[in-house]
């Protein structure tokens, strides 16, 4: 090689090597409200920065700590607003009690199944409406994962007139907890890794928590075994929070690697549940036969049909952007929804 060569190419090792050091190399960590052991929600956001550094070429790693870790799970929120994290994993209606207008991006009772959410978010008017709730906060909000159609929960007693909810102290988060406590239920929201004792100690009557696929594992059954299906949490989504100036100072092909890692660890987290969820109720009847599978009775529904109107009413009264937020996922499904049962409903039910 000659000497002219041998100097270019050290000069490209050198430029290569000082450019890594000028601030390629990122190193972010993410919070997430889960346990180290919540699978398949944690995996997400393991996912995630396993996409991110591959994607990058190891440029770009994002250290997971879970709330065994930094414990402070309903501290997510803040801790990404005030930049101890550059990133969250959690869900916004957790948010409620700070802004109602977080709220109704997770889910809302009676509202959207999940791919409907979904179609909602990307070519409905969604995101933009997400990006500017968060944006007060200095934050960007990304989908992190649905759940799918939630159950409606676990209860020590069956539920047979809205009368035996009265009193009963359950934890039930979001917009769904707000009609509970229209109805007369004491509602708390515990933290997910206090969900067990707290029904075992009797602190709570009754939770909800996700799916078969996850609430099976905790082991709630063994204490409540009335396990209702959903009506509170059709499509659920998870959430990506990232301060947004630490988001602004990523190169460009790092905001878009870390937007595809987030996208695609959402994908594989909601066809996950779907697939946990998928299994889990297969075993249930035969390894848990003491399980009773319910319905909560027509009236009761209704009943919870009203309280959700009258609160949604009673909240666009408060916040105009609160209104325009639900009215325009309102619109949305009810366009959405003739599709899907035309589509997938009438198709399942054979007509
Ligand atoms: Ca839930």
């Amino acid at each position: 090689m000659n000497r002219g060569k041998k100097v270019a190419l050290c000069a490209l090792a050198i430029l290569s090597t000082l450019s890594l050091q000028a601030g390629d190399r990122v190193k972010w960590k993410i919070a997430t409200t889960w346990g180290s052991a919540a699978a398949p929600i944690i995996t997400a956001t393991e996912n995630m920065a396993k996409y991110v550094e591959q994607m990058s070429g190891g440029e770009f790693t994002i250290r997971v700590d879970s709330a065994n870790k930094h414990k402070a799970p309903m501290g997510v929120f803040d801790m990404v607003k005030g930049g101890q994290y550059q990133m969250g994993h959690t869900t916004s209606y957790f948010w409620k009690g700070k802004d109602i207008n977080l709220m109704p991006f997770t889910t809302m009772p009676f509202g959207m199944t999940a791919p409907e959410r979904m179609a909602w978010m990307d070519f409905g008017g969604g995101m933009a409406l997400m990006e500017k709730a968060y944006a007060k906060y200095g934050m960007l909000a990304f989908e992190g994962g649905n759940t799918g159609n939630q159950m409606g929960g676990w209860f020590k007693k069956e539920i047979k007139t809205a009368e035996d909810l009265k009193g009963l102290r359950m934890r039930i988060p979001g917009f769904a907890g707000e009609i509970m406590s229209e109805l007369g239920v004491a509602v708390t929201n515990i933290p997910p890794g206090e969900l067990y004792t707290s029904l075992d100690r009797g602190t709570i009557d009754a939770l909800e928590w996700v799916g078969p696929g996850m609430d099976i594992k905790m082991g709630f059954h063994k204490i409540a075994p009335y396990y209702y299906t959903g009506w509170h949490e059709p499509g659920a989504e998870a959430e990506y929070l990232v301060n947004k100036k630490a988001y602004d100072k990523l190169s460009d092909t790092h905001k878009e690697i870390l937007r595809n890692a987030m996208r695609l660890s959402a994908y594989r987290m909601y066809i996950e549940f779907y697939h946990e969820n998928a299994l889990a109720w297969a075993s249930m009847k035969e390894k848990y036969p003491n399980i009773k599978v319910k319905t909560f009775p027509k009236p009761i529904m209704d009943q919870m049909r009203k309280v959700n109107d009258a609160l949604v009413a009673k909240y666009s009264t408060q916040s105009p952007f609160f209104k325009e937020i639900v009215d325009s996922q309102r619109a949305y499904m009810k366009k959405a929804r003739d599709w899907t049962i035309i589509s997938d409903l009438d198709y399942i039910q054979g007509k």
